[in-house]
């Protein structure tokens, strides 16, 4: 029996592994790099070990501090997850020579699907259906057009070693064919080391079908049905499903059964994905389909697999890593409903997708029922680390239906809160609510086709959420007013005694904030029983009735105002003596926000009165002064005029005066 299970992984698979080891009684060890030592990932563990700094090629990556971890923990096994070293067949080996268990197939098995064009010659042997391509082992440019014109524009040219769809080229006609091929090799020697590429029929409206198969060492092979996963962007998923929209009984036998057959080529055993590319021109899901790739580990989709088949695929990856037989035969694998999958990425659609990493402001899960699941490794207040993937969690449902079960998946990413970084969560709810989508009408180009609906152009901030973050930002200074009076033992003063931002005396001001380039202005008046705003177009309303469903978060001079799935982000641009007000009313020393220090005005042993100011930042642009809390002596100054500090930085410390 495997006893101590180390997960060589970080983030929500980490989370979710830990879940079902510890459900069997297994003593759980995490690993983690530098920034990820108070993760959540690490908090579920039983016991953890630190394998490096963040860079993941000196930690995550790290083949041999990851088997001295393991070793130093007495593991007796380790689950890899995806990615990672989850496919490194080193690693593989790394594990067998120091006598720990893998949770995965055979290093032979991974080296054999490693390699796009050597895992075709594979299972072209066995009779799995390809690509109509080339695959070879010679790459003279001169052949490489004369077999891309012989399959027929428009061609693909995929990188040998790919993934993450890197090193792909789309080529239209023999033309384009050589300049393409040179900047497919470019990218595939720059990502992997290795420029050998193979070519294949470029399908203009294939569909991303694959199918979950499990193997044991007992000669035992089944599969657990199809996932879609046709919606991507950049050639890689954000919402998957099972089954299949659209595939009939007779089909998914078929594919089961090449799935099953790639799996028994290469004697597997575990977990692994046979991907497949369909021809959806006519027939949708029931289109000629081609073996594309298989990956040899848990995938990140595998959760609709679970709802779908009521089965926990990380129990079955440790039943078989401990030598056991599957639990189940082929025609005890039950397919119930539907289930869909979307994936919460820190990334902005407006900007391709491009990951925007940050600070998760505040991360509110909606009740679960039975029906629904988020995994994640976020909690509000944790990082979205510049190092690794931007995937902030995935967020699930399960149905009788399709119909029920996207409109489950709607109503989860509505109701879900990820304040802070730029996200996708309102795009997501655009794509499974699409009429196409739908109707079950999918395919690989279906968010190029519908960009226009589907990242709509944004049409100024909703008095909602301005009236949010106004309220917010009262709610706050008021908070901190009552603070300060009762930190002055003023218990008498209108200020302690005072609710919220009521407490404010000022009757009329004007608040400024920043919405990307645009400024908008506010001006608040406040009455004796309620608070209006006089908006940006000139209406004038009630706070309170004003705010709608939006409610508001905040970070420093940031705003996140949230309202189904929906976030606006707005700066708030203040003046120097506010800014230093503030640092002191906080009663911290601490950068409000990322910044750079331009000017240092005490050190250490300088006595300073309440209110001076010691620092000034700069930040988007606008000097932010920080001022002493108190009278009192410098006891350390952190940093020095030029330095850039990170949001929330302890910048000086001060030591009272002993009254
Ligand atoms: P990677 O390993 O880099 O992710 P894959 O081979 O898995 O690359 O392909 C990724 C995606 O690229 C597929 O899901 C599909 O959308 C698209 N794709 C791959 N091969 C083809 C093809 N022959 N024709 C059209 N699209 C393709």
């Amino acid at each position: 029996m495997i006893a101590r299970l180390l997960i060589a992984n970080r983030g929500e698979i980490a989370v979710r592994v830990a879940r079902t080891a510890q459900r069997m009684g297994i003593h759980v060890i995490a690993v983690y790099s530098d920034t990820d030592a108070a993760s959540m990932h690490v908090a579920v563990a039983d016991e953890a070990v630190r394998i490096g700094p963040d860079a993941a090629a000196e930690s995550y990556l790290d083949i041999g501090a990851v088997i001295d971890a393991a070793r130093s923990s007495k593991a007796d096994a380790i689950h890899p997850g995806y990615g990672f070293l989850s496919e490194n067949a080193d690693f593989a080996d790394a594990c067998a020579a120091a006598g720990i268990r893998l949770v995965g197939p055979s290093a032979a098995a991974m080296r054999a699907m490693g390699d796009k064009a050597a895992s075709k010659d594979v299972m072209s042997k066995a009779d799995v259906p390809l690509v109509p391509g080339y695959h070879g082992a010679d790459q003279d440019p001169a052949m490489l057009a004369t077999q891309a014109a012989e399959i027929g524009f428009p061609v693909l040219i995929k990188a040998s070693a790919g993934g993450g769809g890197r090193g792909m080229r789309i080529v239209e006609s023999a033309g384009a064919f050589d300049e393409a091929l040179a900047a497919a090799q470019r990218e595939a020697r720059g990502a992997f080391g290795n420029d050998r590429v193979l070519l294949e029929k470029y399908l203009t409206t294939p569909r991303h079908i694959e199918v979950q198969i499990f193997g044991d060492d007992h000669g035992n092979v089944v599969h657990l049905f199809e996932r879609d996963c046709s919606l991507q962007r950049r050639y890689q998923k954000v919402v998957e499903e099972a089954p299949a929209p659209g595939m009939t009984d007779t089909r998914r036998a078929e594919i089961g059964a090449a799935a099953v057959a790639a799996a028994r080529a290469i004697d597997y055993s575990g977990a692994g994905t046979v991907e497949f590319i369909v021809d959806a021109t006519t027939d949708g899901a029931n289109g000629s389909f081609y073996f594309m790739e298989m990956n040899t580990r848990l995938q990140v989709e595998h959760p609709v697999t679970e709802f779908v088949t009521g089965l926990d695929l990380v129990e079955w990856q440790l039943r078989v890593a401990d030598g056991e037989s599957l639990p189940l035969a082929q025609s005890d694998i039950k397919l119930d409903g539907h289930a869909i999958e979307a994936r919460l990425y820190a990334e902005d659609p407006e900007r391709d997708f491009l990951p925007a990493p940050g600070h998760v402001v505040a991360f509110e899960v909606p009740e679960m029922g039975a029906s629904v699941r988020i995994d994640t490794g976020v909690r509000t207040g944790d990082d979205i680390a510049v190092s690794y993937d931007p995937m902030i969690a995935k967020v699930i449902a399960h149905g009788a239906d399709r119909e029920s079960a996207i409109a489950a998946l709607d109503r989860l990413l509505a109701e879900l809160v990820c304040a802070g970084p730029v996200t996708n969560q309102a795009f997501l709810r655009r794509a499974i609510t699409h009429r196409e989508f739908v109707g079950g009408d999918v395919d690989t180009g279906f968010i190029d086709r519908h960009r226009d609906i589907l990242i709509p152009p944004r049409d100024g901030v909703p008095d909602g959420a301005l009236a949010a973050v106004v309220a917010r930002l009262l709610t706050q200074r008021g908070r901190q007013a009552v603070a300060q009076a009762s930190a002055r033992g003023d218990a008498n003063s209108p200020w302690a005694a005072s609710d919220g931002w009521r407490a404010n005396l000022r009757n009329m001001e004007t608040l400024e904030f920043r919405d990307g380039e645009t400024a908008l202005s506010v001006s608040v008046v406040h009455g004796a029983d309620q608070v209006s705003l006089t908006l940006p177009d000139g209406q004038t309303v009630d706070v309170e009735t004003a705010e709608g469903g939006w409610s508001a978060y905040a970070s420093g001079n940031m705003f996140f105002a949230v309202a189904d799935g929906t976030q606006i982000r707005l700066e708030r641009i203040v003046a120097v003596e506010e800014a230093s007000d503030r640092a002191g009313a906080a009663g911290g020393l601490n950068a409000p926000m990322p910044g750079k220090v331009v000017r240092v005005m005490v050190s250490p042993g300088d006595q300073v009165a309440r209110g001076q100011t010691l620092m000034v930042l700069e930040a988007m642009k606008m000097e932010h002064a920080i001022s002493a809390s108190g009278d009192g002596q410098v006891a350390a100054v952190f940093f020095a005029e030029g330095d850039q500090v990170a949001e929330g930085a302890e910048l000086l410390q001060l030591e009272p005066v002993e009254d």
